[in-house]
């Protein structure tokens, strides 16, 4: 996002994250020269012609940051404050978070500056469509494969691919993922992040000896993620007491439905006026008292002013990069539990994978075996980052970092440096 004095810049930070982590784990210089750079980086006019008659050229990006352990994985981002920084951040945490889940990618993140609200449908295609043709040299199937995030989504998926398939010669399904079922789409993938992280929640509070069936959680951002956190956590019997939107949020102690919250919304654009509940800004939900806080809207948002505030008893970042660093270092002094993102939010990376071996195979599986596959990745990589956690006496992001990074410079020394 663009910077203003509060705003941490994102690239910088996640070089903090990283040098922390480098030191910690005494990675040779060499190794933490590579990954402190990303590979490549392209960016590229998108002219495209507005309803109206008149042409307008927007800006592009893709950056690929470390393909050392498989071809480049990340999303595409739609956003008018999205800057170059961001990506390069976004696609360093997507190599540290495909190599913590064991999937054979490295990372990328591509996106538009543009407010899509403000685009009709035909100009949002006509974008999407010149944008996929201008990154075209250096995606590919087996090179670097894109994925929705904020504000894209299947339909747009399914131009790319259609963009790509036509410029290619031949259908070729597996250039993106998170794409409609009929057109090779996994079964569970719209929902796999959310349930990823309902699993992740199960997971962190069992080692905790915290009852599951009770827990209060608030969930900032109820879109892709955190309604679909809501459905699971509900389903567990957990007690969602408070959720919010960009325009604010609500709270009641004694629970919300979910399915009359996601009524609501989709009917009044917003959670105003939800019955029995208290209208609350964005600011105060992530201070109110709860067992799990899942921050699943925005980057930066637990920070050093509210850090001392938070009253949760476990923190599990749904959305890419919640909380600061200054904030992270505070809750560890004040024993609050962050699961970080690259674990907590990895069940969107991971059946996209899925998705991609499907694809590469024309085999396709049942949403049941999906779903298992995906616990099974989880469950097994919370318990890795645990146990390494504890061994060390690492917090979860130091832990879950060191195991990533770790991967990743073995296979960069086992590769060896060409020429
Ligand atoms: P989304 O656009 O569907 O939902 C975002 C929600 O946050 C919406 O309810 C929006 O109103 C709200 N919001 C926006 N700005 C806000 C603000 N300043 N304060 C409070 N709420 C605000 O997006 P999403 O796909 O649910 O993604 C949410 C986060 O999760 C992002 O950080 C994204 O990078 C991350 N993430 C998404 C996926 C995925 O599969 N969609 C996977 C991994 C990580």
């Amino acid at each position: 996002m663009r910077q203003n004095a509060a705003t941490p810049n994102a690239w910088e930070t996640a070089l903090a994250q990283f040098d922390q982590v480098a030191k910690l784990m005494s990675l040779s210089v060499d190794i933490s020269q590579v990954l402190r750079n990303f590979d490549r980086a392209l960016t590229v006019s998108v002219p495209i012609r507005m309803d109206d008659g008149s042409l307008k050229v927007f800006t592009g990006f893709r950056v690929q940051h470390n393909a050392a352990r498989g071809p480049y994985k990340g999303g595409i981002r739609y956003h008018p404050e999205l800057t170059f920084d961001d990506l390069k951040a976004l696609a360093m945490e997507m190599t540290w978070k495909c190599s913590l889940a064991g999937v054979p990618f490295g990372g990328a993140k591509g996106g538009i500056v543009c407010n899509p609200k403000t685009l009709s449908k035909g100009e949002l295609e006509r974008l999407t469509r010149r944008y996929t043709y201008a990154i075209m040299p250096i995606i590919g199937i087996e090179k670097d494969i894109p994925a929705p995030d904020v504000n894209t989504n299947e339909q747009i998926m399914a131009w790319m691919m259609d963009t790509y398939s036509i410029n290619n010669g031949y259908c070729t399904p597996g250039i993106v993922t998170g794409k409609p079922i009929n057109v090779g789409g996994s079964l569970g993938r719209t929902d796999a992040t959310g349930l990823g992280i309902a699993h992740t929640i199960a997971n962190a509070t069992r080692y905790k000896k915290m009852n599951p069936k009770n827990l209060k959680v608030v969930i900032q951002g109820y879109g892709n993620v955190g309604s679909a956190v809501g459905k699971f956590l509900s389903e567990m019997g957990c007690r969602i007491v408070a959720v919010s939107s960009s325009k604010g949020g609500i709270y009641n102690p004694k629970g919300l439905d979910h399915h009359a919250l996601l009524k609501h919304y989709q009917e009044s654009g917003s959670f105003d006026r939800f019955p029995r509940a208290e209208g609350i800004t964005n600011e105060s939900l992530l201070e109110l008292p709860c067992d799990v806080l899942v921050p699943a809207a925005m980057s930066n948002q637990i920070t050093k002013e509210n850090a001392d505030r938070i009253r949760a008893k476990l923190i599990v970042e749904g959305a890419n990069g919640p909380t600061t660093i200054e904030a992270d270092r505070r809750l560890n002094e004040r024993k609050i539990p962050v699961i970080p993102d690259i674990l907590a939010n990895a069940g969107g990376v991971i059946v996209s994978y899925f998705e991609w071996v499907q694809d590469v195979q024309c085999y396709f599986w049942c949403e049941h075996e999906v779903n298992e596959k995906l616990k099974n990745i989880l469950d097994r990589t919370y318990e890795a980052v645990h146990a390494f956690a504890q061994e060390k006496k690492l917090s979860m992001r130091t832990a879950a970092m060191s195991i990533a990074i770790k991967r990743i410079a073995d296979a960069i020394s086992v590769r060896g440096l060409y020429p």
